[in-house]
């Protein structure tokens, strides 16, 4: 099909029965989509109460209609064709149009919106003028009101006429930001960048917290998880990436647990601390990749131990899903050819032989007596490195030391 398209139309989503937060929704929803789309200047954004229009100017709309179908927020767009607002030209331009999208066999209906109520026809009129134009130039023409093969959305504005026949389904879901922040623990595996994107989907904007342990893990685990984050920019805009410098407490907790306790008290230790980031950082929730019964740190009984170390609220968006679910999702979302390239992470290069699946509290408690754990908290979020990750790449350059904020 050859039709060029001048504009998208965009609809919002389940935001539109959000009453008096709806200013704040569409604008969150509007800054999403330019970020997304940031590389492309010639583009003009504008969002309105009901929908956005995101005038092409020359860009490739192909780009952009792949690019929008991943923002959450979204419920469907129509690119459009923008024609003057005269009568014989919007004619004209019905029959050209319909000469490319029209074959026979096929029904159609017109379906007009004027929102320029000084045009000199209502819509009920222009739906008949142009329907009739249609019959005139095809004979093969065949209206059906009940779900019709071509829907032609004329829409009379202020500054032109513009002409649509597509709607194309987006992402759905909530603006990214709009439900507030979270603290997503990403680590390099398949679960955690899933729980990231279902976080994201309900409107939740996460940072990502990773936790490496140089030099028992590499740059390439800690490059895999960046490269992991960027691919969920896509879905709502940039990512802050954090890394948290992890080595001192695995050593340390290597150094005084027993082998059975190592994981559950180096998850206790990863909780405290991604919520003391939360907490600096503005985040009302922690967001995990844990899944229950997958492994042996996930058992409810593991669950709890590890919770024991927090009250504030912790979402696990993959937790009742089998593998293959979590894996499928992670498929549509791009990031499971990532998520099984090998590159160890703190927890295998740590992991015991057989982590206990039913750990005691107590026994928690009583190991970690042996160790200063406020002190080393504090060490490893004074150490943060803050990345800012957009487009869905990182650079390097953009790094700063979160120290200088505090
Ligand atoms: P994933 O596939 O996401 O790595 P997993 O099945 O391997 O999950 P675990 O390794 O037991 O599960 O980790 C459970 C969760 O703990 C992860 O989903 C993630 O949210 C968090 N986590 C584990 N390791 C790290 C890490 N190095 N940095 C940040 N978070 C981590
Ligand atoms: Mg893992």
């Amino acid at each position: 099909m050859t039709v060029l398209y001048d504009e998208i139309m965009v609809r919002y989503g389940e935001l539109s029965t959000k009453g008096k937060n709806r200013g704040y929704f569409i604008n969150r929803l509007a800054k999403n989509i330019r970020e997304v789309l940031a590389d492309m200047p010639e583009l003009k954004i504008t969002a309105v109460r009901d929908r956005a229009h995101i005038e092409l100017n020359g860009a490739d709309y192909a780009e952009v209609s792949n690019r929008l179908t991943k923002v959450f927020g979204i419920q469907n767009f129509s690119p459009s064709i923008k024609v003057e607002k005269s009568m014989p030209i919007i004619k004209k331009e019905v029959v050209a149009l319909f000469k490319e999208i029209y074959s026979e066999g096929q029904t159609f209906k017109i379906a007009t919106r004027r929102a320029d109520h000084n045009f000199e026809l209502d819509s009920t009129e222009l739906n008949i003028a142009l329907g009739d134009i249609v019959f005139d130039n095809f004979s093969y023409a065949k209206v059906q009101m009940k779900k019709p093969d071509i829907t032609l959305r004329v829409e009379i504005r202020q500054d032109a006429t513009y002409l649509s026949f597509e709607d194309i389904k987006g992402a759905g879901g909530m603006p990214v930001g709009t439900a507030g922040r979270g603290h997503l623990m990403l680590s390099g595996g398949i679960d955690s960048p899933v729980a990231g994107y279902l976080a994201l989907k309900r409107g939740v904007e996460i940072e990502a917290v990773h936790f490496a342990s140089p030099p028992h893990t590499s740059p390439g685990a800690l490059k895999k998880a960046k490269d992991l984050a960027a691919k969920l920019t896509v879905f709502g805009g940039a990512i802050t990436f954090i890394e948290v410098p992890f080595t001192e407490i695995q050593e340390e907790i290597k150094a005084k647990a027993p082998q059975a306790y190592l994981m559950t008290i180096t998850r206790r230790f990863m909780m405290r601390v991604v919520d003391r980031v939360r907490e600096e950082r503005g985040g009302k929730v922690i967001i995990n990749g844990e899944s229950l019964g997958q492994v042996a740190s996930q058992t409810l009984g593991s669950m709890s131990a590890i919770n024991e170390v927090t009250n504030t609220p912790v979402i696990r968006p993959v937790v009742t899903m089998d593998k293959n679910e979590i894996i499928e999702i992670a498929e549509k979302i791009d990031t499971f050819n990532l998520s099984i390239l090998p590159f160890e992470d703190c927890c295998t290069v740590f992991a015991p032989p057989s982590p206990k699946t039913n750990p005691k509290l107590e026994n928690c408690i009583q190991y970690e007596k042996r160790m200063d754990v406020e002190g080393m908290v504090d060490r490893a979020v004074k150490g943060i490195m803050l990345t800012t990750i957009a487009g869905g790449n990182w650079d390097q350059t953009e790094e700063e030391e979160f120290a200088d904020f505090l």
